[in-house]
């Protein structure tokens, strides 16, 4: 097998027919000898999505699926997809034609050049609104900045990968995923090509402010504890700044004996300390709740039904 293509599916009832068709003409024409497999898992839909699967499934010997018992998320359902696939390279790509499949050859082309990694980085990005766009890219340049390992800026899950690095990821078995981060993790060779990111064909976005939001913190809290520091820091800051006012104080009180009974000093004082920490423990608990989540060692998803042999299918899940 030369080729794996991982679709995550939620509610693309109307993508899936035209993706399916531009993605055998562009993967038809490359003339893969080992030939190729498309591994769609459905990530809990609510409409006619694994109906539409299940019917190439039955036209199409390579369309492979696995069905979800509920919504995991995108993240995890990448990482379903990666469990079963057999290609010596991997795609992913979004189901909604926003990723052009036509990119894909090129991708792969390029990956044979000696590369373990190809991603296709946003030169443009259309049909999204501007809130969109602005907190995705004050997220990847807030995200670069805080990390040691460079995660690249304006780039999504699309991307052709090779088996060594499939091989890698699913030996990492962190429960909050961020899979673009933990390829860049990886490290080997990595290269990308860029491209022009279309709107949704049809449907709507998966993504919700909350679910964007989840996929933030995971990637900040995954890949770097400089949040952690910033509230050490701070509160060693604010500390500060209250012993020095302490000192001033016990002067005027004692010294010069030039003071006010003041209730705003104090109000101020109390109220900003509550603050920042308050702030401090809310950071300290984003971590915790992670740590929480690897400690409990649960499946990372649950499978209903698949068309794979059960070899093949994910470990732990089912
Ligand atoms: N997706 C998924 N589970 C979810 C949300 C989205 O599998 O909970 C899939 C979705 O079907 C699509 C891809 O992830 O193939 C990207 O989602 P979407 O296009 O909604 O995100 P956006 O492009 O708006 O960031
Ligand atoms: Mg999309």
């Amino acid at each position: 097998m030369d080729l794996s293509v991982i679709i995550p599916i939620y509610n693309e009832e109307e993508n899936i027919p035209a993706l399916y068709e531009r993605l055998r003409g562009v993967l038809d024409p490359m003339q893969l000898p080992g030939g190729y497999e498309f591994i769609f898992i459905n990530d809990g839909s609510r409409d006619q999505s694994l109906a539409l699967i299940q019917t190439l499934a039955t036209r199409d010997e390579r369309v492979r699926y696995i069905n979800f018992s509920r919504n995991f998320g995108h993240q995890i359902a990448v990482t379903a997809g990666l469990d079963c696939t057999r290609g010596e390279a991997v795609a992913i790509i979004d189901a909604d034609l926003q990723d052009p499949p036509e990119l894909i050859p090129q991708l792969y082309a390029t990956l044979r050049e000696g590369y373990e990694v190809v991603y296709a980085k946003r030169r443009s990005r259309q049909g999204e609104s501007a809130a969109k766009k602005l907190t995705a890219k004050l997220f990847y340049r807030l995200l670069a900045n805080i990390t040691h390992i460079s995660i690249p800026v304006d780039t999504g899950d699309f991307r052709v990968i090779s088996r060594k690095v499939v091989e890698a990821l699913r030996r990492m078995p962190e429960q909050s995923k961020f899979i673009r981060g933990q390829i860049s993790w990886i490290g080997y060779r990595q290269t990308y090509l860029e491209y022009d990111r279309a709107e949704r064909a049809g449907g709507e976005t998966g993504y919700t402010y909350r679910k964007m939001m989840k996929l933030a913190l995971d990637g900040i809290t995954a890949f770097s504890d400089f949040p952690l520091k910033v509230a050490t820091i701070s509160g060693f800051l604010v500390s500060g700044v209250a012993f020095t006012v302490m000192l001033y104080t016990l002067y005027s009180r004692f010294v010069t004996r030039d003071y006010e009974p003041g209730w705003a000093s104090l109000m101020i004082s109390i109220l900003f300390l509550g603050g920042v920490q308050l702030i401090a423990v809310g950071i300290i608990g984003e971590y915790i709740a992670r740590l929480n989540a690897n400690v409990r060692q649960r499946p990372l998803y649950i499978v209903s039904d698949t068309n794979l042999p059960p070899a093949a299918s994910a470990p732990g899940a089912g």
